[in-house]
Order: structure tokens, then C-alpha cells, then sequence
């Protein structure tokens, strides 16, 4: 009876640990680096370089700017969902 229970609290613990809310985005036009807060469950399409002034689209594909040009990939992906 308790096995559902548990194996949902493990998941719950492995997906807490491991999502990570910070992605170094470098913009495809003039490979500046900015370090970015990337928001829990809604995806970043438009992304504004503050370097060479461009917004920029992710690849397709992908969600977000943040799964094409960042470090990390968003919380969503992360998560699996
Ligand atoms: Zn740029």
C-alpha cells in the first residue's frame, strides 16, 4: 500500500535536486555570455541581447532560447515534462 507513496516522494527528491534555474545564454550573433534566471515553467522564446542589440529565436525544435543557446536547459525540459 505504501509503495506509490514512496516512489512519488523519491521522484519528488531526485527532480527537486537536480533542477537548476541558471543558464549562461551566448547569443548567436555576437557570442556574448550573460548569465540568466531562467523562469520555472514558462518557456523564453524572445531573448534581447543587450550586447549587440539583436533578439534572437531558439533553434527549431527546441522550446525555449534557453534549451539553443544556453548552458543548461529550462526547468521544464529538466523536469521531463
Ligand atoms: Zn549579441
Amino acid at each position: 500500500m505504501l509503495q506509490p507513496l514512496v516512489r512519488n516522494w523519491k521522484r519528488q527528491w531526485r527532480l527537486r535536486k537536480k533542477i537548476v534555474f541558471f543558464s549562461k545564454v551566448s547569443c548567436p550573433h555576437c557570442h556574448a555570455r550573460s548569465l540568466d534566471q531562467m523562469p520555472s515553467n514558462a518557456s523564453v522564446y524572445f531573448y534581447h541581447c543587450l550586447q549587440c542589440n539583436t533578439i534572437f529565436k531558439p533553434k527549431s525544435g527546441d522550446c525555449c532560447v534557453y534549451c539553443s543557446y544556453g548552458t543548461m536547459r529550462c526547468p521544464p525540459r529538466q523536469k521531463g515534462w
